[in-house]
């Protein structure tokens, strides 16, 4: 069965024969208007423009002999903690903006992004470009300025949100861990306290320091080390709030109404407040998008208790909601902020940006790291915010992100698995359930749906409180017909129990 695709790049009608041994179905003309809509100039190679074509394509059940073997020997040559080959068990040949081929030859549509680092896609020609140039100057300079450095430098600060913008200083870090201790220890150190308030289903990173911000038991136990100096409270996640509200919505004001409570009570045990770290969509959580009124909300909280305000952007960051930060889907103004995965658009580097007064407390060496701001990355940092800017990356992931997530509706309505559809631009989850009447989380059925879109050609990962929510984190490049054909393959995998 072939499906007539319309090549975008040209905005010409062009049929393309579809592989459909995924079982591909639908017409395209649901599709049409999508389909249809401008592209961006420039904006994929030619290999992009076949692979994106032609995915999904499974030649061979996945994984094929060949992956078979590579992840065999991987099993023999590397630690069984490995994660994501087991969820995803092939071997990668190779990969282009949004679609990944194993070295079985099957093309795979890519939803996942390397987990939000590869919001311009895989090897985008443009931040290629900038990092082959860099190969040939210097790939490792400790912290001396190169051109590229302060290039870089000058490129973030002038897209730092409200509160940052002009009044920031950068501290480089490697991961995203990395960029979350760092910002901890800078409000230890300029408020001379410990404590520090971290959210339920929150994800921070699992260093040893940032294990104790991250929420889930099950991270704190592979990092082996006791939590500390941590106070918890609920995230507003209202699908799943624990304490009692007059409405939905409410939730932000019962956390926040808590939080004052907390801080002024003598005898509540928050003791030392040194500061307030918080994703403002939380991510590993769940894709869970807190009301309007929580994150202006603990800004308050932060200035009346004059202790810093910590957005943790790892990754929320870099377009990924359809405002640069995500802290810019309520204006909310960070004191200090973590930013990591796609700063380096793959190639690792994190960093902290914090108000400039912060300065005088910090001694030389007070951070320290070899790898730190690393010139290909900081290349392909520089030209991913150039690249972001003049195609205008934001409002294609505003425009694109709402239908993405009215499509997920429209199939979630028809689902007795999936409960909710949450979120914001590129940043979408489907909440699943066992029935929609108990609400009981299924991990399980998670597991299995992400399986099957697997076996059909698609990159889906989990995340959640339960691990029972199937998030969206295409590129932000992707091609409209492929997200289109993403998208009928999701609806066509759906879980069909319960009640
Ligand atoms: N913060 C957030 C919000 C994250 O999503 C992550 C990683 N998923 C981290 C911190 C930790 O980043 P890394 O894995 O690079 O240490």
């Amino acid at each position: 069965m072939a499906v007539s695709v319309i090549s975008h790049e040209s905005d010409m009608q062009t049929a393309c024969p579809i592989s459909l041994s995924t079982g591909l179905r639908g017409s395209a003309s649901r599709y049409g208007t999508l389909i249809r809509a401008k592209a961006l100039p420039g904006f994929r190679s030619e290999l992009s423009q076949k692979h994106s074509m032609m995915a999904p394509r499974i030649v061979v059940k996945p994984p094929g002999p060949r992956s078979r073997e590579l992840l065999s020997k991987q099993e023999e040559l590397e630690t069984r903690a490995v994660v994501y080959s087991k969820a995803f068990p092939f071997a990668i040949d190779s990969a282009e903006n949004a679609t990944i081929k194993d070295v079985d030859g099957n093309l795979y549509i890519d939803w996942v992004a390397g987990i939000s680092v590869l919001n311009l896609g895989h090897r985008n020609p443009e931040v290629t470009r900038a990092v082959v140039t860099q190969l040939e100057k210097i790939w490792h300079a400790l912290e001396i300025p190169t051109e590229t450095r302060i290039g870089f430098l000058e490129r973030i600060h002038s897209v730092l949100p409200t509160g940052l913008r002009g009044r920031a200083k950068i501290m480089t870090t490697v991961t995203g861990a990395d960029a979350c201790e760092t910002a901890v220890s800078i409000a230890r150190r300029i408020t001379g306290r410990s404590t520090i308030v971290a959210f339920e289903g929150s994800y921070h990173g699992v260093h040893q320091g940032a294990v104790s911000l991250t929420s889930s038991r099950h991270y704190i136990d592979y990092a082996g080390v006791p939590r500390q100096g941590v106070f918890r409270l609920p995230y507003p996640y209202s699908y799943r709030f624990p304490l009692p509200v007059e409405k939905k919505g409410d939730e932000g004001k019962v956390v926040l109404s808590y939080l004052e409570h907390l801080i002024e009570d003598e005898h509540s045990g928050l003791d030392d407040l040194a500061g307030i770290i918080v994703e403002p969509v939380e991510g590993e959580g769940g894709y869970i998008l807190p009301p309007k009124d929580f994150m202006p909300g603990l800004r308050e909280i932060a200035d009346r208790a004059q202790v810093p305000l910590i957005i943790d952007e790892v990754q929320t960051g870099f377009g990924r909601t359809g405002k640069f930060w995500g802290c810019e889907l309520t204006g909310t103004a960070p004191d200090i902020m973590c930013v990591s995965k796609s700063v380096g658009a793959g190639i690792p580097l994190s960093l902290v940006a914090y108000r400039s007064e912060y300065d005088k407390n910090l001694h030389e060496g007070f951070h320290l790291g070899t790898y730190r701001g690393n010139p290909l990355a900081m290349a392909a940092g520089s030209a991913s915010i150039d690249y972001m800017a003049r195609n205008r990356i934001l409002d294609r992931v505003t425009r694109l992100g709402k239908k993405t997530k009215d499509e997920f509706e429209r199939i979630a309505a028809k689902s007795k698995n999936i409960a909710e559809v949450r979120g914001v631009g590129f940043m979408i989850g489907n909440e699943v359930v066992e029935s929609k009447t108990t609400k009981t989380p299924s991990r399980a059925l998670a597991v299995e749906f992400r399986r099957r879109l697997f076996e059909s050609g698609l990159l889906m990962h989990t995340c959640g409180h339960y691990g029972n929510v199937l998030r969206f984190m295409a590129p932000l490049t992707i091609e409209e017909p492929l997200l289109e054909k993403g998208l009928q393959v999701f609806e066509q995998n759906i879980p069909k129990q319960g009640s």
